[in-house]
């Protein structure tokens, strides 16, 4: 008995620690994982205005109506979500740019879900991270795990060794921006 209480407090110190250094490592490092923000007119032109051929003004951000929540999600990712090269969104999943989403085409298929789920909440004008994650967790719940694992070991992907505790530094504060800084907004 004695014997499982110090087995325990040892290891609950080792994740204190562990925690710790995350921390640390997450407000000292560089971002690795990604470096530039996507260029949203870049995508627009790329994927929308040569397809849907009429005048898409970037002053008109709000096609979609902000605050119009009860629209069904599936139509909103049907008509605003489009799926795109990986190199154009430069490391992320997925993101939104004013009316329009943009998700990584290499995505495994239930992440892929996930992310459009996730980018078109963003769309209907939920911004905090956390909460849109949980929503579209709870649509997809496969897809949430899958993406998770998905952009944890993809954030190792051409860096070198040396810079591995950095990335996990980056990887850290990403963990914390999407599952632990709720705002109910
Ligand atoms: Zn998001």
């Amino acid at each position: 008995m004695k014997r499982k209480i110090i087995i325990l407090f040892f290891l609950i110190l080792a994740g204190i620690g562990i925690m710790a250094m995350l921390e640390i490592l997450s407000r000292r490092c560089p971002n690795l994982i990604r470096r530039e923000y996507p260029d949203c007119s870049y995508l627009i032109e790329k994927y929308i205005r040569g397809k849907k051929g009429d005048l898409f003004d970037l002053t008109s951000y709000n096609i979609l109506p902000r605050k119009s929540r009860e629209v069904d999600l599936d139509r909103v990712i049907e008509d605003w979500i489009f799926e795109v090269e990986k190199e154009d969104i430069k490391g992320y999943n997925g993101i939104a740019c004013g009316s329009y989403g943009f998700v990584s085409r290499e995505l495994p298929r239930f992440s892929k879900n996930y992310v459009k789920a996730h980018e078109a909440l963003h769309l209907l004008g939920y911004e905090n991270e956390t909460l849109v994650n949980y929503k579209a967790g709870l649509r997809h719940p496969a897809g949430l795990i899958q993406t998770v694992l998905y952009t944890f070991f993809l954030a190792f992907e051409g860096q070198k060794f040396r810079d591995y505790p950095c990335v996990l530094g980056n990887l850290w504060a990403g963990f914390k921006k999407y599952f632990f800084e709720l705002k109910l907004n």
